[in-house]
């Protein structure tokens, strides 16, 4: 059914699913859902940025189709993950009569596909919904693995619920129009995919950056799919989290305390850049990771033009803060912080009790005031 030069991975949760890759991928849509789901109506979930920039082209290709297409637009960024924003997705699908026999596609980035995602848990008790991820972090992180919410005031993704998607559909010539910094923030999750479960990729991405960071569509779509085969494998192996799917959180200990800690001036796929970095250097200072890969890991964050430390200092950030942010955060255990480490360049170390490893506080404290920031503020 899928045009040859599509690339597909199975993703082999319950259900499964497919996630197609390529230049193109959105003519797949229509053909895809006639194929698949029954109705011949659905609710388009997208953000007003991705709507002025791809909605019209969408609707057009469905509506050709005789799909029946009702638009729900939400405010883009962060902020509007919330319930308030579901609630407007509902309202919409109520006011519109959408039954259980329709549909809910998400296109944009992230925060479209957890919410749309969210809504179509949900909706009915539940409606089939297919991921169009516009974002690099969305099409290789995301729109793959079921987790769909919203934030709450006192927390990210606290609400939320495990349905996976019945299609995820890839259109790399979408990422055309991605700002820079989103792209980069992306690139970081890509990197974070080669140094836990691909050295290939890892390789691909350090040999290319100039290419890698012009948008090189056969490399693009090369290095997306690789990306998203991590993702899919992952998730496959563990879906309900229990050990596997913790490697994901790698340079995400060190990074979301970042994050938290600088109020969200740190952007996430930078947290994460540096939190990589410092990880690496605590997995080397712990005896699991040769320095020589804790290196090529930093060059490779840099070449792609991410950064490696904290640039200048930042108001309120400390030792301390970072620790109680790590601590208070998901990931930790009977109070201790808990990280992943890599092995070598590809493959995740494990410790007694699986995969998730206590963190010596003093390599913490040490490696924390090497990354530039906190160690000069006060
Ligand atoms: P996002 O959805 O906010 O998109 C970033 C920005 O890019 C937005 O302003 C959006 O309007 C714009 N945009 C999107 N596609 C575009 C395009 N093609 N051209 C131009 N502009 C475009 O952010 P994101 O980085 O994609 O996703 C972050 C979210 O994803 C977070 O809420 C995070 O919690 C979530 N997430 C979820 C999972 C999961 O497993 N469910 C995994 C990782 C991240």
């Amino acid at each position: 059914m899928a045009s040859p030069d599509l690339r597909r991975i199975e993703v082999a949760t319950a259900p499964p699913y497919t996630v197609f890759i390529g230049r193109g991928a959105l003519s797949l849509l229509p053909e895809w859902l006639l194929e698949n789901l029954p109705g011949r109506r659905l609710a388009l979930v997208t953000d007003a940025a991705v709507d002025r920039l791809h909605g019209a082209a969408v609707r057009e290709r469905l509506r050709s189709a005789r799909i029946a297409v009702e638009t729900v637009v939400v405010e883009p960024g962060e902020a509007h993950k919330t319930r308030r924003t579901k609630e407007q997705i509902e309202d919409v699908l109520i006011e519109a009569g959408i039954s259980r026999d329709a549909a809910i596609v998400a296109l944009g980035g992230g925060v479209v596909t957890d919410l749309g995602g969210f809504a179509a848990a949900t909706y009915m008790r539940g409606i089939p919904w297919v991921a169009v991820p516009t974002t690099l972090l969305g099409m290789v992180d995301a729109a793959i693995g079921g987790k769909t919410g919203v934030n709450h005031p006192r927390g990210k993704n606290l609400i939320g619920a495990l349905h996976q998607p019945a299609a995820v559909i890839a259109d790399v010539d979408l990422l055309a129009t991605l700002p820079e910094v989103e792209y980069r923030s992306g690139l970081a999750e890509v990197i974070k995919a080669g140094i836990i479960d691909d050295a290939v990729l890892f390789d691909l991405l350090a040999a290319e950056p100039a290419r890698v960071l012009a948008r090189e569509p056969a490399l693009l779509e090369e290095v997306i799919a690789r990306a998203c085969e991590v993702k899919a494998r992952v998730v496959a192996e563990d879906a309900s989290e229990v050990d596997r799917r913790q490697i994901l959180n790698f340079g995400h200990t060190v990074g979301h305390a970042l994050e938290q800690v600088s109020g969200h001036a740190v952007r996430h796929g930078e947290a994460i850049s540096i939190g990589m970095v410092a990880e690496s250097r605590l997995a080397v200072g712990a005896g699991i990771l040769d320095p020589a890969h804790a290196e090529a890991i930093e060059a490779a964050i840099a070449a792609l033009g991410l950064p490696v430390r904290l640039t200048g200092p930042l108001p309120g950030l400390s030792v301390e803060a970072l620790l109680e942010a790590a601590r208070v955060d998901k990931k930790s255990r009977a109070g201790r912080i808990v990280c992943v480490f890599p092995r070598r360049i590809g493959t995740m170390a494990r410790g007694e009790r699986g995969h998730g490893i206590p963190l010596d506080e003093d390599l913490l404290r040490e490696v924390v005031a090497g990354l530039g920031g906190p160690a000069g503020s006060p």
